[in-house]
C-alpha cells in the first residue's frame, strides 16, 4: 500500500505520518515510513541542493527536474522495493507537492511539471493521498510558533506564494476525489491523526 501525505507547510502532516507509522507497526504491519524530496543518500543530497537558502539563483525549472530527479532514485531505491514486499509506505510528500509548489505556485504550469513527473514515476502512483488542508497563514503561524523547526530556502516565500500552493491543493483534490482525501488540518494534533487515521483504515490490507 503506499500513501502519500501532502498539505502545505505547517499542516503538520510530517509529525502525524510518524505517530500514524508508529501506531501500525504496533499492530504488527510492515511499515515504510519516508519523505520527499530525500529517504535516501542520492535523494537527500539533492534536497540540499535544493533547499540551500544560498542558492538565490536557482531556476525554476532546474528546481522542478531536481524534485523529479529525487523523485525517481527514490521510487526506485526504496519505494518500489518496499512495496513489492508487501510493505506499507508512508511517504512525506509526492508529486502533487511538485504540482502545487513548481507547477502552480512558481508558475510553471502544473501540466508541464506533470509531463517531467509522469517520466520520473512511470505508473507507480500512491493509492491514497492523505491532504492535510490548513489555511495558509495559519500554517505559516505555526511554522513561526516552531523555532526547533529546520529552516530552507522555501520558508522565506511571501504568502502569496502559499496561497498559491493551497489553491493548488485544491483543485487538485477535486480532479482526483477518488484517490486525494482531504483532512482538515486547523485542529488538535490528536484530532487531525485520528481522522488520518480513519480514512486510512479502509486501504490497510
Ligand atoms: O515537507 P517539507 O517541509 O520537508 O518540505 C521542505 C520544503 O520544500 C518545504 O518548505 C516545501 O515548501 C518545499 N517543497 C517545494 N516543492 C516540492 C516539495 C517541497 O517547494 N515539490
Amino acid at each position: 500500500l503506499f500513501v502519500s501525505f501532502e498539505g502545505g507547510d505547517g499542516a503538520g502532516k510530517s509529525s502525524i505520518l510518524h505517530e500514524i507509522a508508529k501506531d501500525l507497526e504496533n499492530q504488527g504491519y510492515p511499515v515504510v515510513a519516508t519523505r520527499e524530496p530525500g529517504g535516501i543518500h542520492i535523494a537527500e543530497e539533492i534536497r540540499h541542493i535544493i533547499l540551500d537558502p544560498a542558492h538565490t539563483e536557482m531556476d525554476g525549472r532546474t528546481e522542478a527536474l531536481l524534485y523529479a530527479a529525487a523523485r525517481r532514485q527514490h521510487l526506485v531505491e526504496k519505494v518500489m522495493p518496499a512495496l513489492d514486499e508487501g510493505k506499507v509506505v508512508l511517504c512525506d510528500r509526492f508529486i502533487d507537492s511538485s504540482l502545487a509548489y513548481q507547477g502552480h505556485a512558481r508558475g510553471l504550469g502544473m501540466d508541464e511539471v506533470f509531463k517531467v513527473n509522469q517520466f520520473a514515476v512511470d505508473t507507480c502512483m500512491p493509492d491514497v493521498t492523505l491532504l492535510f488542508d490548513i489555511k495558509p497563514e495559519e500554517g505559516l503561524n505555526r511554522i513561526a510558533a516552531n523555532s526547533g523547526r529546520e529552516k530552507n530556502r522555501l520558508d522565506l516565500e511571501a504568502l502569496d506564494f502559499h496561497k498559491k500552493v493551497y489553491e493548488a491543493y485544491q483543485a487538485l483534490a477535486k480532479e482526483n476525489a477518488e484517490r486525494i482525501k482531504s483532512i482538515r488540518a486547523d485542529r488538535s494534533f490528536a484530532e487531525v491523526k485520528t481522522e488520518a487515521y480513519e480514512v486510512l483504515l479502509p486501504y490497510l490490507p
